[in-house]
C-alpha cells in the first residue's frame, strides 16, 4: 500500500492529473490576458468562458450569475459584505449559525462592530439547523441569512432548501456557504432558493487560491475589491486563467462522477464507523448519521489528546485532522465542538478523517489498524504516569 494514506480531504485535495493538464497551457504558450482584444487575449477569455459555463451549469445558473474569485474565504467575504453595503441602511439585521467557517462568521462579527445586528441561529447537538429556529428569527428588517451548506468539520449536511425558501417568502436574502459540497453533493440554486454560494477549487482536485462566488440576477451587489472593470465590474483584479480553468476542469470531473462517488464514499464511511467500533472502545461519533458528507469521519476518543493521536498517526505515515485544519495548533476546542455543547475534555479528544478519491477499504483498514494501536499506547502511557 502507497503511504502516506491521505484522509484529510476537507482541508485541501491534490489537483486531478487531468485538472493540472488543462491548466498547464495557460502557464505557458497561452498566457495572455483575458481582458486583451488580441487572439492571445481572446484564448484565455473563451478558456475563462468555458469554466465559467461548467461552473453555472453544475448550480443551475446562467454564467452572468458566476464571478471567480481567490477561493472560498474571498467568496465568503465578498457575498456579505457586498450585499450588506448594497443594501447599506435599509436593514441592519443578519442571520448565521455558530458553526459557519471563520470567513463567514469573522466578516459578519466585524459587521456587527459597525452598527449591524448579528443574532445567531441554534444548531443541535450533531449540529443541525431547525428550519423552524430561522424562521422564528426572520423580521422585517431582516438582511441576510448565511447557512453554510455542510460543515467543514463534523461533516452535518443543512436543510438548505428548507431555509431558502423560506427566506425566499419573506424577501431576505440567502447565502450558503457550499465549500465543502460544490461537486460532492447536488446543488440547484433555483429549486433551493440560494442568492448567494460561495465555491473553492482545492476542495474537489482543483488547485489552491481560486473559486467562485454565485451572485443572483437581480440582487444588489456593492463592489468589495477596488480596481478595474473585470468580472463584469464585480471585482477588479487580473484573473488567474490557469486557476480559473483548472476550477472548471475539477468541477466537470466531479459533476460526472459525482452520484458514484457519494454512494462509494457513503459505503466506505459505513465501514470505517464499524471497524472503528469494533475495534477501539470509548469511540463516540459526532455530527449527524443521516445528515452528513459522505466523505467525513469525525470521533471523540475516551483518554487521548487529538493531537497525540495526530502525531502517532503521522508517524504511521497517515494524515488527520484534530477537529479543523484552521484551528489545530490550538488548545482550545475548536468554535464548532462549542456550538454543539461538547464537554472541553471531550472535544480534546476529536479527530477528523475525510476520505477522497484515493480512499479504499485497505487504506481504511491500515488507518484502523494503525489509530488502534496509537490509542492503545496513548492511554497505557496516560496510565502510566497516573500511576
Ligand atoms: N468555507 C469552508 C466551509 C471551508 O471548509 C473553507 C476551507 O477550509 C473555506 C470556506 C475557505 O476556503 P479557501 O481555503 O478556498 O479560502
Amino acid at each position: 500500500m502507497q503511504l502516506p494514506i491521505y484522509l484529510d480531504h476537507a482541508a485541501t485535495t491534490p489537483v486531478a492529473p487531468e485538472v493540472l493538464e488543462a491548466m498547464l497551457p495557460y502557464f505557458t504558450e497561452m498566457y495572455g490576458n483575458s481582458a486583451s482584444l488580441y487572439s492571445l487575449g481572446m484564448q484565455s477569455r473563451e478558456a475563462v468562458e468555458n469554466a465559467r459555463k461548467i461552473v453555472a451549469d453544475a448550480l443551475n445558473a446562467s454564467k452572468n450569475e458566476i464571478i471567480f474569485t481567490s477561493g472560498g474565504t474571498e467568496s465568503d467575504n465578498m457575498a456579505l459584505r457586498g450585499v450588506v453595503q448594497a443594501y447599506s441602511g435599509l436593514r441592519k439585521h443578519l442571520l448565521a449559525t455558530p458553526i459557519e467557517h471563520h470567513a463567514v462568521l469573522e466578516t459578519l462579527e466585524k459587521l456587527e462592530r459597525e452598527g449591524y445586528e448579528l443574532e445567531m441561529i441554534p444548531v443541535d447537538s450533531a449540529g443541525l439547523v431547525d428550519p423552524m429556529e430561522v424562521q422564528k428569527r426572520l423580521r422585517p428588517d431582516t438582511l441576510l441569512v448565511s447557512v453554510m451548506h455542510a460543515n467543514n468539520e463534523i461533516g452535518t449536511v443543512q436543510p438548505i432548501g428548507e431555509i431558502g425558501r423560506l427566506c425566499r417568502e419573506q424577501g431576505v436574502i440567502f447565502h450558503t456557504d457550499a465549500v465543502q459540497t460544490f461537486g460532492k453533493l447536488p446543488i440547484d440554486v433555483k429549486e433551493m432558493n440560494i442568492d448567494l454560494l460561495s465555491v473553492s477549487a482545492h476542495k474537489l482536485y482543483g488547485p489552491k487560491g481560486v473559486g467562485a462566488l454565485y451572485l443572483r440576477r437581480g440582487i444588489s451587489f456593492s463592489r468589495f475589491q477596488e480596481g478595474g472593470e473585470q468580472e463584469r465590474g464585480r471585482r477588479g483584479g487580473t484573473l488567474n486563467v490557469p486557476g480559473i480553468v483548472g476550477l472548471g476542469r475539477a468541477a466537470e470531473i466531479s459533476i460526472n462522477e459525482m452520484d458514484q462517488e457519494a454512494d462509494r464514499l457513503t459505503c466506505l464511511r459505513e465501514y470505517f464507523f464499524k471497524k472503528l467500533t469494533d475495534n477501539i472502545s470509548g469511540i463516540a461519533f459526532n455530527g449527524s448519521r443521516a445528515y452528513r458528507l459522505p466523505m467525513n469521519i469525525h470521533v471523540c476518543i475516551e483518554g487521548v489528546h487529538g493531537e497525540s493521536v495526530l502525531l502517532s498517526l503521522d508517524t504511521a505515515g497517515i494524515c488527520a485532522s484534530a477537529g479543523s485544519a484552521c484551528s489545530s495548533g490550538s488548545q482550545d476546542p475548536s468554535h464548532v465542538l462549542k456550538a454543539i455543547n461538547m464537554p472541553r475534555d471531550l472535544a480534546r479528544s476529536a479527530l477528523r478523517m475525510t476520505m477522497g478519491k484515493t480512499t479504499t477499504i485497505e487504506s481504511i483498514d491500515y488507518a484502523v489498524e494503525s489509530l488502534a494501536q496509537s490509542v492503545k499506547e496513548l492511554r497505557l502511557m496516560s496510565a502510566s504516569c497516573l500511576a
